[in-house]
């Protein structure tokens, strides 16, 4: 019998300075403070996590990161290691948003070792994957996804896998206000978990798969009724303390 988390994380962006922040902070634990049914995860800019930090200390919030550098340290300007991250108490980074491999060149194999360092510090990551709308028109999503999917998971055991989180993310859908039906993310989210059965075997069936593409309050409800849709990645609709907390209430 599977035994699946289900998780709702916002994905901030590159939205909310410290003081915004914090100001959210407040607002939002307010009115979450009794959910104990889901997970919940704020996933930050960087500048922010530290603030955040002591804010979500003891509370049922979840802090993840949007991004970290697979190197482990070193001479690497700019970037973001997964221990910089747990000193701040982030528990959660996402991993292949598709935003980093369109604007930012990230591949398949830079993602899979950024997994691979995650789970060595014990960050859980929220890999995403996701075609976009081209290849869907041509009938290629599915074997695009489980390619990113194999590729990505290929140097973890199978304990790691009960560590991951699995969100799919259909590109044409980020930001456009066009969900993916509830049937479509369904199918994608199934597909996903036959490719983790066949590289893993049947842990599989403890990896919460999340949806995310224009998820709000009012479809919500209507996704998480999909048998493989443990839950969703939310950008937009979690910029609003008061608005991203009717979500999870309807989730
Ligand atoms: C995202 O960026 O992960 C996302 C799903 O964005 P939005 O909810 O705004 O479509």
């Amino acid at each position: 019998m599977a035994n699946r988390r289900r998780v709702i994380a916002g994905n901030w962006k590159m939205f909310k300075t410290v003081n915004e922040a914090e100001d959210y902070a407040i607002k939002f634990l307010e009115e979450v403070k009794d959910v104990t049914d889901l997970d919940v995860v704020l996933c930050a800019p960087f500048t922010a996590l530290h603030a955040l930090k002591n804010e979500l200390e003891e509370s049922i919030v979840h802090l993840g990161a949007q991004n970290m550098a697979w190197a482990e340290e070193g001479a690497y300007t700019g970037e973001i290691s997964a221990r910089m991250l747990l000193d701040v108490a982030c528990t959660y980074v996402i991993l292949g948003h598709s935003e980093r491999r369109e604007m930012f060149g990230e591949t398949d194999h830079d993602v899979a070792k950024k997994v691979q360092q995650a789970l060595a510090v014990g960050l859980t990551p929220i890999f995403c994957c996701g075609e976009n709308l081209k290849l869907r028109e041509e009938g290629k999503a599915a074997e695009w996804v489980k390619n990113q999917v194999a590729s990505a998971l290929s140097g973890i055991s199978k304990d790691d896998l009960l560590r991951i989180i699995v969100a799919y993310e259909p590109i044409w859908a980020i930001g456009t206000g066009k969900t993916a039906s509830s049937k479509d993310a369904q199918e994608m989210c199934a597909n996903i978990r036959a490719t983790l059965t066949e590289l893993m075997g049947s842990a599989s069936e403890n990896v919460p798969i999340l949806y995310g593409g224009s998820v709000k309050a009012e479809n919500i409800g209507e996704l998480m009724q999909e048998p493989d849709v443990d839950g969703a990645l939310v950008g937009g609709a979690s910029l609003d303390p008061l608005s991203f907390a009717k979500l999870i209430k309807n989730a």
